[in-house]
């Protein structure tokens, strides 16, 4: 079979994962049969107070939804206090609806705080700034750069919220570098008595120690001031190492570099490298880095993958072979943004920075041995430790190991296989992605869980932020 030299870049290669994923027909696996529980469910939406049907709610993936009977658009605070003292029931915030666990479902009142918009304060001698709490992370990017500023780190996206991020510890990569929430240096919120409070390293510490990573469980956050850093380019290089090589050298390249992550592919023998580096503006490459068209990628091996489903762990390896070092240049907040276009369900789990490789390997032969129909990159992440109650990154500098399929898959059956290799080496999951875990394990990985439900129980005695899922995983109710 001859390949055409293509030249696939770190964004093509995940699409052509999914494409080639999405195609195979190979019916052997534990994961291969189509069973509808992952069909979106057809929602009407409920009948709200004045008769009509109020629109229904769906993620980004689509794994998660719900028929609210109300969504409430508090315009400012006076409003927001007002709406929480009125309520009869109770309320879920959402962001940008980015989380692929019932963080958010509600089928009573679902709140957003669409009008809660914008940065200010920017403060250039202490580096913070003001954001409000419905912000999505790509705005502050270029507001900031006019100021000399940046953010310290990025997600691999920047369509979520700064609130929804803060909410469940959303991170980059970079051993030397923590959460988003590491960067919060003061919280207001309105609590489930209706009442404005602010927190901070000195001003309700506890508050601060639970707010920092609060899965919208202790009130809305209004307003959040962040440290930033003197704004940086960086120089992104993308390359492909096998398989041995890389888990080799992973620790290493971690400690190297400014950021350092890797994609493993499964059923292959190659993982894709990326690092980030600051660089001076004289060192920024000139010609902007051709991006090569995904798509033709996808349908190039995706009509090989039809035509022969067995050889997928050929096709896979044949494609990577072919990926070309990659480098470009750019303001930070430029190159730390990607695009997700294809929608897919994910879960992640923190392991100690020492168990990554180890636990990585596992995952990577148990795929192999069960045949699981899995293609989807498995993106492995560092991160600092820190001292927030809940971060699963409470002092604890962490691996993030974080596996993927298609939204259109059973991801279920998949994620099943795997969740107990994450438990063997003392993984703790991300609020915000697929896990099964409920409050008795929660509790055992966080030390400080009845300290975060002492402060949950002061803010919001009548558990008006809660929904089904905050009750199991905290234990309510
Ligand atoms: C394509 C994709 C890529 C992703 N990449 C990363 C990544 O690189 N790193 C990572 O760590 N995670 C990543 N995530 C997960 C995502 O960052 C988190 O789930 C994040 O919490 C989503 O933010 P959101 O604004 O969409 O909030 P939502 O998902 O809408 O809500 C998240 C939580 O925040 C609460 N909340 C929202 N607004 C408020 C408020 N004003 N006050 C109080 N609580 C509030 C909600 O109630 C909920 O508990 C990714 C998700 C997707 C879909």
């Amino acid at each position: 079979m001859q390949f055409e030299r293509i030249n696939l870049n770190r964004r093509s290669l995940l699409k052509t994962a999914v494409a080639v994923g999405a195609t195979s027909t190979l019916g052997l696996s534990a994961c291969s049969d189509n069973k509808p529980e992952f069909i979106l469910p057809k929602l009407e939406g409920a009948i709200g107070k004045d008769g009509k049907r109020v629109q229904p709610w769906r993620n980004w993936s689509g794994n998660q939804s719900c028929e609210h009977n109300e969504l409430l658009v508090p315009k400012n605070s006076d409003d927001l206090i007002a709406m929480v003292k009125q309520t009869k029931q109770r309320i879920r915030l959402v962001g940008s609806g980015h989380s692929f666990s019932a963080l958010v479902p509600t089928n009573e009142s679902l709140m957003s705080l669409a009008y809660f918009n914008g940065i200010s304060n920017v403060d250039v001698k202490t580096k913070q700034f003001d954001v409000a709490a419905n912000t999505v992370l790509a705005a502050a990017g270029a507001e900031l750069w006019q100021h000399g500023l940046s953010l310290q780190n990025m997600p691999d996206i920047n369509t979520q919220t700064f609130a929804g991020a803060i909410a469940t510890s959303t991170h980059g990569t970079g051993i030397n570098f923590g959460s988003m929430s590491t960067t919060v240096k003061q919280m207001t919120l309105v609590n489930g008595l209706g009442e404005e409070v602010n927190c901070s390293a000195d001003e309700n510490t506890e508050l601060f120690n639970a707010a920092r990573t609060n899965i919208g469980a202790l009130g809305a956050v209004t307003n959040i001031r962040i440290e930033a850093e003197d704004k940086y380019y960086l120089k992104e290089t993308s390359w492909m190492l096998g398989l041995e090589e890389g888990l080799a050298n992973m620790e290493k390249l971690r400690d190297q570099h400014r950021h350092f992550e890797f994609y493993a592919l499964p059923h292959a023998d190659y993982i894709l490298g990326i690092t980030l580096d600051k660089v001076k503006e004289t060192e920024l490459l000139e010609q902007k880095v051709n991006n090569g068209d995904a798509y033709e990628t996808f349908r190039t091996l995706s009509k090989v993958v039809d035509a022969v489903p067995f050889l997928r762990s050929f096709i896979v390896n044949a494609g990577a072979s072919r990926v070309e070092k990659e480098v470009r240049t750019g303001k930070n907040y430029e190159v730390f943004g990607n695009l997700r276009d294809i929608q897919f369900n994910e879960m992640e789990y923190s392991v100690p920075a020492e168990y990554g490789v180890a636990c990585l390997r596992e995952i990577l032969a148990t795929i192999k041995k069960q045949n699981i129909d899995v293609i989807f990159p498995i993106e492995v992440r560092y991160i600092q430790a820190d001292d927030i109650w809940l971060s699963p990154f409470y002092q604890q500098d962490c691996c993030a190991i974080s596996c993927h399929n298609f939204h259109d898959k059973d991801y279920k059956k998949y994620f099943a296989i795997i969740e107990p290799i994450f438990w063997k080496y003392q993984g703790r999951p991300h609020w915000g992605k697929v896990h099964t875990l409920t409050a008795k394990e929660q509790r055992a990985r966080y030390p400080k869980f009845d300290d975060f439900l002492k402060v949950r129980q002061q803010m919001d005695p009548k558990n008006i932020f809660t929904n089904d899922h905050i009750n199991t995983v905290l234990g309510l109710g």
